[in-house]
C-alpha cells in the first residue's frame, strides 16, 4: 500500500476558509484521478494522507500530483509499523528504488513524540542501515537522495523525497473566471495564473473561420486541452468573429480598427461569462507589449466589458512570460503559425492612444446589441477532460 502525502501551503490553511481549501484540493484530486479509484483521504496536521491504488504508476501518480494546486509540495509515502526495523526495512527498500543515487541523508520528522526515539536517533539508525545494505555514501548537505520519515501516531510513513506541489489555491475556491485564450504566447499563462489564485477557468476564443484556416481554432483547443490538466475539465467557447470584422472594415477608418476588435470581444466575452457563471475575465495583456496595449487604449477597451478585467501579466517582460510558458508546457503550441482573427484585417499602423469619445462616435453606426447576441448565438461551446476521455471505438 502507498500514500500520496500532499502538505499544505501554511498561509492557504489561515483562518475560517480552512475546511473549504482542504474539500476542494480532495474533491480536485478525485477529479484529476478519475480513471484510478483513490481510496480514503485523511487530513493530519497540514497533511493530507490518501491511499494509492496499487495499479497505479507511480510515474502518473507524481505527474498528475503536481499539477493540484494548494498542495505546496508531496511524496509517496509507504507506512511502517512504529517500530525502527520495520522503518529500516522500508527505508532499504524506498532506496533501492534509486539505483543511481550514490549518496543519501534520512530525515525524520517525529510528530508521535511518544515515539521512545527521537528524529536524530531514527536518522542515524535508519541511515546506518540504509548506508550498510546498500553501500551507499551518506550526505547531510547535498544528498542525491532524500528519504523522509514521518512518525505519526499509528504508522510511520517513508518516502523517498519530497517532490515540488503546483503550490496557489486549490481550483474552485475563489470563484470562476472567463480565460480570452488567443493561440499566442502571453493568455495561456495568464489563465494558468489565475487557475494558480483558485479560479476555475472557462475558455473562450474568438476566430475568423471559414475566412481563414482553422489554424487558432486548433491551436486554442490544444492549448485548452493542455491547461486542463490542472482543473480536470474545461469548456472552450468558439466564437466565430470574421463576419463581424468584415462589417467593422467596411464601416471604420484603419487605425481603429483593432480597439474597435477588442471591445467586441470584451462585450461578447463578457456576455458568455455571464452565462457561464463567471464572475471575471482574464486577459494576456502586459503594459506596452503591442500597440493595443498602451494605457490609453486598455482603457477605452475595459470600458466595454460588463465584467472587471484580470490581466496577471501586466507587470511582466516577455522574457518572464516565455520562461514560464515553456515551464508550464505551453510554449511549443503557441509559437505554432496561425493566422489569429486578428491577423486577419489588422491595420499596418494601429491607433495606439484611442480617444474614448472617438470611439464611441464611431460605434454609433453598429446595431452593437444585435452583433452581440448574433455571435453569442453562432458559439460553439467544446469540452476538454483530464485524463482525456477514452477515444470512442470506431464501429
Ligand atoms: P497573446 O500572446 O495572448 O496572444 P498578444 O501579445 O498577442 O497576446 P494582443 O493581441 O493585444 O496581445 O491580445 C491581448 C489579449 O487579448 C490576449 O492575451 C488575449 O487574452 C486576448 N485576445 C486577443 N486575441 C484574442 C482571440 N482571438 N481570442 C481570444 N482572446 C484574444
Ligand atoms: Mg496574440
Amino acid at each position: 500500500m502507498r500514500f500520496l502525502i500532499g502538505r499544505y501551503h501554511e498561509v492557504g490553511l489561515k483562518g475560517g476558509n480552512r475546511w473549504r481549501f482542504v474539500e476542494q484540493v480532495k474533491h480536485n484530486l478525485r477529479a484529476l484521478f478519475a480513471d484510478y479509484r483513490l481510496g480514503a483521504m485523511r487530513s493530519l496536521g497540514s497533511r493530507l494522507m490518501v491511499e494509492l491504488p496499487d495499479e497505479l504508476p507511480d510515474k502518473v501518480a507524481v505527474e498528475r500530483a503536481a499539477c493540484i494546486f494548494g498542495l505546496q509540495n508531496f511524496s509517496l509515502g509507504y507506512p511502517a509499523a512504529l517500530d525502527i526495523e520495520a522503518m529500516k526495512r522500508e527505508a532499504v527498500e524506498r532506496a533501492r528504488q534509486w539505483p543511481a543515487a550514490r549518496s543519501f541523508r534520512i530525515s525524520t520528522r517525529r510528530d508521535y513524540k511518544q515515539f521512545p526515539m527521537n528524529s536524530m536517533e531514527i536518522d542515524r539508525e535508519v541511515g546506518a542501515a540504509v548506508a550498510e545494505a546498500l553501500k551507499l555514501r551518506v550526505d547531510l548537505h547535498n544528498p542525491e537522495l532524500d528519504i523522509s520519515i514521518e512518525v505519526l501516531p499509528d504508522t510511520a510513513y517513508v518516502s523517498s523525497g519530497k517532490l515540488a506541489g503546483a503550490g496557489g489555491l486549490p481550483v474552485g475556491v475563489t470563484g470562476r473566471a472567463m480565460a480570452l485564450l488567443s493561440g499566442g504566447i502571453d493568455s495561456p499563462v495568464a489563465a494558468y495564473r489565475m487557475m494558480k489564485r483558485g479560479l476555475r477557468v472557462t475558455f473562450v476564443h474568438f476566430h475568423a473561420h471559414p475566412l481563414v484556416s482553422p489554424a487558432s481554432r486548433e491551436k486554442a483547443q490544444e492549448l485548452a486541452a493542455h491547461l486542463t490538466r490542472y482543473q480536470a475539465h474545461s469548456s472552450l467557447m468558439l466564437v466565430p468573429f470574421g463576419v463581424l470584422q468584415r462589417e467593422i472594415v467596411a464601416r471604420t477608418k484603419r487605425p481603429l480598427r483593432v480597439v474597435l476588435y477588442r471591445r467586441f470581444m470584451m462585450r461578447i466575452a463578457s456576455a458568455l461569462a455571464r452565462q457561464a457563471g463567471a464572475a471575471v475575465l482574464v486577459t494576456g495583456e502586459s503594459l506596452g507589449q503591442v500597440a493595443s496595449q498602451t494605457l490609453e487604449n486598455m482603457m477605452v477597451i475595459e470600458r466595454a466589458a460588463t465584467l472587471p478585467i484580470l490581466r496577471p501579466l501586466i507587470g511582466m517582460d516577455k522574457n518572464e512570460i516565455i520562461a514560464e510558458a515553456r515551464r508550464i508546457g505551453t510554449f511549443e503550441t503557441s509559437i505554432l503559425p496561425d493566422e489569429d482573427c486578428c491577423t486577419l484585417f489588422v491595420p499596418a499602423h494601429p491607433e495606439t492612444r484611442a480617444n474614448l469619445a472617438e470611439v464611441e462616435r464611431t460605434e454609433t453606426q453598429f446595431d452593437i446589441e444585435k452583433m452581440v447576441a448574433e455571435a453569442v448565438r453562432a458559439t460553439e461551446v467544446v469540452k476538454a477532460t483530464f485524463p482525456p476521455a477514452p477515444a470512442a471505438k470506431a464501429a
